[in-house]
């Protein structure tokens, strides 16, 4: 019977239990065996118990838990080519020959790198004595599939992670009880969002909410922002809104790439010569990428989970490794080694300062 690992690493997100139980129930339909490596990396480079097969039943009741129920760590040791070599000697101890990832790009980018290391890596092991000839001979080739587990939506080549729309859901209801206050005393408010170099999270919750003004990375207000800010702010009050809602990406800056942080903004807005408004900030931190899957992130998770098995199963010695994707509706699978290559590419254009490339190479549209 064909066995295949499944781990979440890197940070968690809503919906990677739905993905955990689709791989599971659809690796067992088909006939294979299914193992979980528990602490993402970390699992498989210690081994043993971090290792388990799963059944069918272990995952019931999994679409309705937040986070992911086989843990995720980030793991050091994994970076450096002896813990990889700890890695592939669990698996072949295991006698797993495929692993299906779900987590963000630096989890897939791992992935990768020890896919094309991997006869390399069994090679070593003979040689050192740690395995035998024989017990690495049906381990030739070592599948890889990804599946993107973040709230940020910051992968190139698909239009949403899994876990973004329940972080969107989770912000806009949040902005929406803040709402309240803000109304009630007539406050302005600065709410901090979640996202690295992704501006997706905030210029949604923005769109989503009616915020008042948006600040992300990918679009740096031009050198007047705080007069463009503070104009718009002060127009939107004299036709009589009681509440300033202004969202901050966690990645903003201005045009020279200096940060622009909410304490900034705060000290604006409450500027006693200028709007003189009360002013609070809220850093709505962890509380938006926990919580259960929207049904959204359950969907895909599942849709997705089902197509990384399929992937598992079609996979040729030539197949570039892919990743598991949604594009216009559609669950695809396009390669990996590409994306994990453009979104990096994204981060350093935005750090370059060229926000037209960035935009190109980021495959979610986004709104001047
Ligand atoms: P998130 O989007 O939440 O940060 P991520 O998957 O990008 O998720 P990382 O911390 O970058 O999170 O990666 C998770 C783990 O994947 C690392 O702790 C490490 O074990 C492994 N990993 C990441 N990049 C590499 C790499 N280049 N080579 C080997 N292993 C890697």
């Amino acid at each position: 019977k064909r066995r295949i690992g499944m781990m979440t690493s890197g940070g968690d997100s809503p919906g990677m239990n739905g993905a955990i139980r689709a791989v599971v129930r659809t690796a067992i339909d088909a006939g294979c065996e299914v193992y979980c490596i528990y602490e993402g990396y970390e699992g498989l480079v210690k081994g043993k118990d971090f290792i388990r097969k799963f059944e069918w039943p272990f995952v019931r009741g999994w679409l309705s838990e937040g986070g992911t129920l086989i843990g995720t760590a980030r793991c050091m040791e994994f970076y450096e080519r002896p813990g990889r070599l700890l890695g592939a000697k669990n698996m072949v101890l295991n006698g797993i020959d495929a692993l299906i990832i779900c987590g963000g790009d630096g989890s897939l980018t791992g992935a990768d790198k020890f896919r094309a290391e991997w006869p390399g890596l069994l090679e070593e092991l003979v040689q050192t004595g740690e395995l035998t000839a024989e017990q690495t001979k049906p381990f030739k080739h070592l599948n890889i599939v990804g599946l993107v587990g973040s709230i940020d939506n910051d992968m190139s080549g698909t239009d949403a992670t899994i876990g973004c729309y329940s972080a969107l859901g989770r912000i806009c209801e949040m902005v929406d009880y803040i709402e309240a206050t803000a109304s009630s005393h007539s406050r302005a408010f600065v709410i901090e969002v979640m996202g690295r170099h992704c501006g997706w999270l905030a210029l949604m919750a923005g769109v989503a909410t009616g915020a008042d003004f948006v600040f992300i990375p990918e679009k740096p207000r031009a050198e007047n922002w705080k007069e463009e800010m503070c104009g718009l702010i002060a127009e939107h009050r004299k036709f009589g809104k009681r509440k300033t809602i202004v969202i901050v990406a966690e990645g903003a800056h201005d045009q020279d790439g200096g940060k622009i942080t909410c304490e900034m903004i705060k000290d604006l807005l409450a500027d006693k010569k200028g709007l003189a408004l009360d002013t609070r900030i809220t850093t709505l931190g962890h509380v938006q990428r926990g919580g259960t899957a929207c049904a959204y992130d359950r969907m895909i998770a599942t849709l997705q989970g089902v197509e990384a098995v399929k992937a598992v199963l079609d996979a040729t010695p030539d197949t570039p490794t892919p990743f598991i994707a949604i594009n216009e509706n559609k669950i695809t699978r396009k390669p990996l080694v590409q994306a994990v290559i453009d979104t990096k590419e994204v981060a350093k254009a935005i750090e370059a300062r060229d926000f037209k490339k960035a935009m190109g190479l980021r495959d979610t549209e986004f709104i001047d």
